[in-house]
């Protein structure tokens, strides 16, 4: 082999690694380039799953929670209300409550509950009047009691307050909520709203005491469906004339009820001429006599109710 050959060998030798060196780089390139999908498998998908587990913002409402009381010494035996609210899950509703508990009935319309920070109050329903049951008993008074307690005690409820807060009493004023409402719809009212409830069944009479009338238009329509079916105390009352089968005989004239003024002390028949004059933005109502009486009210001189 002369020096002629043995270059050409060489070059020969050379282009061979050269080829081979490419098509190496080819190889890498064309598999680093993604044509191989294993290369990929143990990448983690980029799409964020975040947007479906994000909870709804708590609206200023229901659970206007204040911190659990840490080492309060009161009843242990029975849960408070704090724990049982930072358990449950923010809840959207229309209104603004307060979660309670009852501990509690002391009428049909009255109860007592025990506040998150532990302290108590009585609690009068607002724009509902139940027939009473202790003093001085009324027809189903001890009806409409039992069947507040039976549907309250020891239950958590909200309470939603209205203009007044308080009554002459020092009782907290409040539409009792069984449920936080989705919506004032008026299923939703005739079903979570247990001042409503209580009338729907006959266990209250309607007694609107102005400014507190957030749900007095709803009241009025379902104490017409519970005379309409002589629901509860409309049962009994169907000798007053008030019931479905109304006697012949004219009506007793407290049958009606009476009212007064959010401005006088006074009680009226509602066709006295004093009555005529009260303004309907200051009208109050009261299904019967001793109910006026019970809340301090006098008979008009005129009408002598
Ligand atoms: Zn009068």
């Amino acid at each position: 082999m002369d020096i002629n050959q043995r270059s050409r060998l060489r070059q020969v030798a050379r282009a061979f690694r050269l080829v081979s060196l490419a098509s190496f780089i080819a190889f890498i390139l064309a598999n680093s380039a993604g044509c191989s999908p294993a290369a990929y498998t143990e990448q983690p998908d980029p799409a964020p799953a975040v947007e479906t587990t994000l909870t709804p913002p708590l609206t200023a409402t229901a659970t206007s929670v204040t911190p659990p009381a840490v080492g309060t010494p009161t009843q242990p035996e029975t849960p408070s209300v704090a724990p049982l609210l930072s358990t449950s899950p923010p809840v959207r509703s229309p209104i603004v409550s307060e979660a309670v508990r009852v501990t509690s009935v002391i009428d049909g319309d009255t109860i007592e509950v025990r506040r998150a920070d532990g302290s108590t109050d009585r609690v009068r329903l607002i724009g509902v009047d139940s027939p009473e049951s202790r003093n001085r008993v009324e027809p189903f008074g001890k009806e409409a009691a039992d069947w507040t307690r039976r549907h309250l005690e020891g239950k958590v409820i909200y309470l939603e307050f209205d203009v007044r807060r308080t009554d002459r009493y020092d009782r907290t004023l409040a539409h009792v909520w069984l449920y936080l409402p989705d919506s004032l719809s008026e299923p939703e009212i005739r079903s979570k709203l247990f001042n409503a409830v209580l009338v729907i069944n006959g266990y209250a009479h309607l007694m609107t005491i102005p400014p507190n009338i957030k749900y007095v238009d709803h009241l009025q329509g379902f104490e017409r469906e519970a005379r309409n079916t002589s629901a509860g105390l409309w049962s009994v009352d169907t000798n007053s004339g008030l019931g479905a089968g109304a006697p012949a005989a004219p009506a007793p004239r407290g049958a009606g009820g009476y009212v007064g003024s959010s401005r006088s002390d006074v009680f009226h028949y509602p066709d006295c001429q004093w009555a005529q004059r009260i303004s309907p933005h200051n009208l109050i109502s009261w299904p019967n006599r001793s109910a006026a009486v019970s809340v301090g009210r006098r008979p008009c001189k005129s009408c002598d109710p």
